[in-house]
Order: structure tokens, then sequence, then C-alpha cells
């Protein structure tokens, strides 16, 4: 006879991963309790990008109309690349997944956040904010697991999901052998105002650095630039806006004008680059872990969100095939893991092309992009369709995710 099959879950942390799958799993009749630490929602005000397959797991997720609505959509996929002059490198085009599905769509992450607390509202999920686990003991698959809370409270779960993100504490708590890899890369990003005929995604390529702009709303943008930082710096918040001006003096063409508007009144924020690249499994216990806290990504694919949402759908679809049985555990991982690790992978190579430090170098790569910049585009994406069918396990089977 089968164990008691899932029918409670706690999910750790209510960033995109955790409130996603607080929604698919809510909606197949689990109870689900959401903890987060923070003591209200606050998210950046900062973009995000989402490429067509993470815009159809919102669809599946069933926020795709109020994102489309809220966020600046790219139906052509167009993204100039141009060098840090302005002078265009070459223009490429993001596929679509499917029909009604844009290639590319920015958004402010406040409002990704906004539109899912907005769909988790009306399934009956229990959310606790400043809430965190101070005690765990989910280690025998066959016993419920039994977490403390940090005001006291203890309770049984069937499931804990960690979605607590890069840092996850309940990943510490499982596997204290990971943790996350500097990858000496560092972000800076500044949102602007968005002039009305800037309506395309732009990355330009300068010399060890790269600078994005992207439009996230119908009177908004941000910018974001990768630069080296091997000696891994802190820098005073106070001094950011002054800093992501030097660093990215030699920009021209359309960065400078949001460049010249970073000023010290300006929400400018820097981040450094890490990532978690674990290998399987992905679970002890009764303790899965997903999103950044599984396999956080370095940004330069700006597929880590689209990854998140994706694992929210395949462990609703698996949680169903594996009737609701702990064996989905592992069946998570061996779905999940070569997708998000060949995101991984090429976001690597892509953060290495952009840092190529010499003048020379970087003409032979520009030179590259106008001949293989589109077919490497396209090849990613096939792959990644691949990758996402592996064992039937694609997040576009409406069949099953629907309930
Ligand atoms: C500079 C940068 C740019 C990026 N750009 C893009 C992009 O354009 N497109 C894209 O798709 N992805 C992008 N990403 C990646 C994307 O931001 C992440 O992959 C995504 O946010 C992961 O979501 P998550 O829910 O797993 O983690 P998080 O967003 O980190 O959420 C974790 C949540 O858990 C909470 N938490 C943490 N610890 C605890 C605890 N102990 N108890 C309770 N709660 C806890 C946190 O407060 C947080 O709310 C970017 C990343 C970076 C660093």
């Amino acid at each position: 006879m089968n164990p008691q099959p899932i029918k409670k879950v706690l999910i750790v942390g209510a960033g995109i991963a955790g409130c996603s799958t607080a929604i698919t799993l809510a909606e197949l009749g689990l109870s689900v309790t959401l903890i987060e630490k923070q003591d209200q929602w606050r998210f950046q005000s900062s973009g995000i990008f989402v490429y067509s397959n993470g815009l159809r797991a919102l669809q599946q997720v069933g926020v795709l109309p109020q994102i489309l609505e809220a966020g600046f959509a790219l139906p052509d996929g167009k993204n100039i690349y141009l060098d840090h002059s302005g002078a265009l490198i070459t223009n490429v085009f993001y596929p679509s997944v499917s029909p009604g599905i844009p290639p590319i769509l920015g958004i402010k992450r406040s409002e990704i956040h906004r539109i899912l607390a907005g769909k988790l509202a009306t399934l009956g999920v229990n959310i606790k904010l400043a809430t965190t686990v101070t005690r765990l003991n989910a280690f025998d698959p066959s016993a419920p697991a039994n977490v403390v809370f940090n005001d006291g409270n203890e309770e049984t779960f069937d499931l804990i999901i960690a979605a607590d993100g890069i840092r996850s504490q309940i990943r510490q708590l499982i596997f204290p052998e990971i943790s996350p890899r500097n990858t000496h890369f560092g972000v800076w990003r500044s949102v602007h105002a968005r002039p009305a005929h800037l309506r395309d995604k732009y990355m330009q390529m300068g010399i060890g650095k790269r600078l994005g702009i992207m439009p996230i709303s119908d009177d908004k943008l941000y910018i974001f630039g990768t630069v080296p930082e091997p000696g891994n710096p802190w820098f005073d918040p106070q001094d950011w806006p002054r800093i992501m001006r030097e660093k990215f003096a030699e920009f021209q063409g359309p960065a400078r004008t949001f460049l010249n508007e970073v000023s010290e009144h300006s929400e400018v924020l820097y981040t450094v680059v890490e990532e978690v690249a674990a290998d399987l499994p992905w679970h002890k216990g009764r303790v899965l872990l997903l999103g950044d806290a599984a396999h956080a990504s370095t940004p330069f694919m700006g597929q880590g969100g689209a990854m998140a949402i994706e694992d929210a759908v395949v462990l609703k679809t698996l949680l169903q095939r594996h009737q609701f049985q702990t064996s989905v555990l592992e069946a998570f991982g061996t779905a999940r893991y070569p997708v998000c690790r060949f995101v991984q992978d090429a976001s690597r190579k892509v953060g290495e092309a952009g840092a190529i430090e010499d003048a020379a170098s970087c003409l032979a790569r520009n030179h590259n992009m106008q001949q293989k910049a589109q077919l490497q585009v396209d090849q990613f994406y096939q792959q990644l369709e691949t990758l996402n069918s592996f064992k039937g396990v694609t997040p576009n089977h409406h069949q099953e995710t629907k309930q």
C-alpha cells in the first residue's frame, strides 16, 4: 500500500519561485502555507525581462493577461546590438514559443509580485509574513516533516519546499556543503522614463563591459550594465550612482542619455553576480529545493525567473503524475536539472564573451556576432524546448496541467 499522499505543503520564501509554486499547488487542492521572512511585500522597482518560455509558464500559472497588461512586450522580439560608441553590430530576433505569447517582455519586479500576490489571494493560501523556520526535522521520508517557526509555533507538513533564494537557509540546513559561487561580475541597474520611440531591447557591447536597455512599462525602462569585478570590491550604496556613471563613462549611443540622468536621486542597484550550480539530488527527506535555492544562474541570459516559474509548473505536473507520493521529489530534480544546467552554462559563456577586455578580441567577437548571433539564439531556444520536453515534462502539456 502507498504511504499517505502529500496533502499539506510548506513553501519557504515568497519570491517568484515561492509565489508561483504556491499558486500551482493550491490549484491542485493541496493545503499550502507560504512563509516569507520580510515583514511586508517589498520588492525592487527595477526591471526584469521574461522570455517566451517564462511567459508560457506564467500563462500556466494563470496570470499572463495581467503580466502583458502591466509589462512591455516586444512583439517582434527585436534586440539591437551596438558597440559602446553606439555603432550597430547586428539585430537579433528572439523567438516566440507559440502564437499569442510574445518573444520577450520587460516588467517591473514589483509588478510581477503584485500580480502573483493577487492570484494567491484568490486561492486561500495561508501566507505568513515576518516568518521563518528555526528548526526543521524532515529527514525521515516515511514520516511527516516537523517545523518550528520563529514565533515558537510548531507544525507538521508532508512536504517542505525551499524557495528561499540564492542564500537559502533551508539549503544550508540540508546541504551545508553547497554555497553560492561568486562569478566576479557586478551588475548595475537603474530605472528611467521611457521615451516613446524606444520600443526595442538594446545591448551595447563595450570593451570588457555590456550595457542593456529594456522597456518595462508604458512609461519606464531600465538599464543594466555588467562589469568584471575580479577583486570583489564593496561599494558604499551612497556612492552607487556616481560609480555607475564612472563605470560606463565611455558608453555613448542610446545609453548616454540614461547614464547622464543617473544622479544621487536615482534608484541605482549594484549586485554581485553569484550562481548555485548544485548537482542532484535537490531533495533530502521531505525537503525539496527549487528556484534560485537549487539553481541560481548568472543573469546574462535573463532566464533565472523563467526557470523558477517553470519549476512551479513542472512540480504540479509531476505531483499528479506521481499520485502525490514523495517519489515526485527525485523526479523533479531529474526533469529540471538538465534544463537549468543548460541555461547556467550558456549564461556563463555569454558573460565571459561580454567581459573580453582587449579591443582586437572585441572586434573579432562583434564580427562573429554579425555572422552567428541569430543562429546561436535560435539554437539556444530550440535546445531549451527539447530539454523541456525531456521525458515528456514540458510546461506546454496543457492537458496535464489544466484542472
Ligand atoms: C542582477 C540580476 C538580474 C536578473 N535579471 C533577470 C531577468 O532579467 N530575467 C530573469 O528571468 N531572471 C533574472 N534574474 C534572476 C532572477 O531574479 C531570479 O532567478 C529569481 O528572482 C529567483 O526567484 P526565487 O523566488 O527563487 O528567489 P528570490 O527572488 O531570491 O526569492 C526568495 C524569497 O525568499 C525569501 N526568504 C529568504 N530566506 C528566507 C527564509 N529563511 N525564510 C522565509 N523567507 C525567506 C526572500 O525574502 C525572498 O522573498 C536576475 C538576477 C540578478 C542577480
